[in-house]
């Protein structure tokens, strides 16, 4: 049997913390439970989810959907779309059957790529050996969430690149239920025709996506987001401290008090694998606080504050007490009253 294998590759960068990582694991039960109710995919179609931060890994290898267990997500530093490329090229090597002069081998695959910001690495020896070897014989659809994400590579590595320019719930269990019809659409298409065909892009606008053509018609704010992470001086456990610079409708600036500072959006629990899925060695960028609008109560322990820095440059918690243990350094910091404005390093995004 031929199968028709489908890959979801997934930015997990700290962007993605809080709520979307929330609706892309929703969304990829979804995708499945809904597959599974369809006797062409039933038969042909095998899933494979790969994450990417700053570093990639098939978080799901592939396999037919009723063997398919949803993965949790993680959450992790960076956006290396050169590692998500090779991660998925060599998955794609070990994984899909070729065709030869003896047999046939699978459909060709279709690799939805979900991402929502820039790379943190250059991607360009990945995407070299994509257009070399991979281009002409898998389908790639770049999806992006939100207006920020970097579309000149994206569009290097993909014919189609959409954005979900609003990505509230709503919207994005629309875009969730396009991805199942495309899938059902193409299992069903591989078995009356048994020829491969282009995923449809007719109901795309349905869906709340757009067709990106150009360059030009995203990268609208090049800082959309600030994360900072930090650990809980309780319980030693890392958080997301997450910033967003409100959403702008032209024209509307003067009306949103403070739009050019980043308001708060939340704090969020981290596991420790968040460090095994971020990138060592990249240039931290710094950001001024006096920039950000609204410090969070720690998310882990409850402390009144996420946001105390040690002289090692890392964030902690702080609550009552005059005297903290930093779970990053162990040095004992003494905090004083007042709070002079300070740079801290900013995540990776
Ligand atoms: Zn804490
Ligand atoms: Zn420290």
């Amino acid at each position: 049997m031929r199968r028709l294998p489908i890959f979801f590759v997934i930015d997990i960068s700290e962007s993605m913390t809080g709520e979307p990582i929330e609706l892309m694991e929703k969304g990829i039960e979804n995708i499945v439970s809904s597959l599974r109710q369809d006797p062409h995919s039933l038969e042909t179609v095998y899933i494979s989810i790969i994450a990417f931060a700053g570093k990639a890994k098939a978080i799901a290898p592939l396999v037919d959907l009723i063997s398919f267990y949803p993965p949790k997500i993680p959450v992790g530093g960076g956006t290396s779309i050169g590692s998500a490329l090779n991660v998925l090229m060599d998955e794609i090597d070990t994984n899909v059957k070729k065709t030869t002069f003896e047999t046939r081998g699978d459909w060709e695959p279709i690799v939805f790529l979900i991402t929502d910001g820039k790379p943190t690495d250059d991607p360009s020896q990945a995407i070299i050996r994509w257009t070399d070897k991979y281009a002409k014989n898998v389908s790639l659809i770049a999806i992006t969430l939100g207006l920020n994400a970097d579309v000149g590579i994206l569009n290097k590595i993909s014919n189609t690149v959409l954005a979900l320019e609003n990505t509230d719930k709503n919207q994005f269990f629309k875009f969730i239920e396009w991805v199942s019809a495309s899938v059902k659409a193409q299992s069903q298409m591989i078995e009356l025709d048994n020829k491969n065909s282009p995923v449809s892009l007719d109901k795309v606008n349905n869906a709340g996506l757009k067709v990106i053509g150009t360059t030009s018609e995203l990268n609208i704010s090049d800082s959309s987001c600030v994360t900072l992470t930090g650990r809980c001086s309780s319980n030693r456990r890392p958080y997301l401290i997450k910033y967003a610079k409100p959403k702008l409708v032209e024209g509307m600036e003067r009306f949103i008090k403070n739009h050019q500072y980043y308001h708060l959006e939340g704090a969020y629990k981290l596991e420790e694998s968040y460090f095994d899925w971020s990138t060592d060695n990249y240039v931290a960028e710094q950001v001024d606080t006096s920039s950000l609008d609204g410090f969070p109560p720690c998310p882990q322990c409850g402390n009144q504050s996420a946001f105390a820095m040690c002289a090692c440059g890392k964030l902690l918690c702080v609550g009552d007490e005059n005297i903290v243990t930093c779970p990053w350094c162990e040095k004992n910091i003494k905090f004083n009253e007042g709070s002079a404005d300070f740079l801290i390093t900013r995540g990776q995004g």
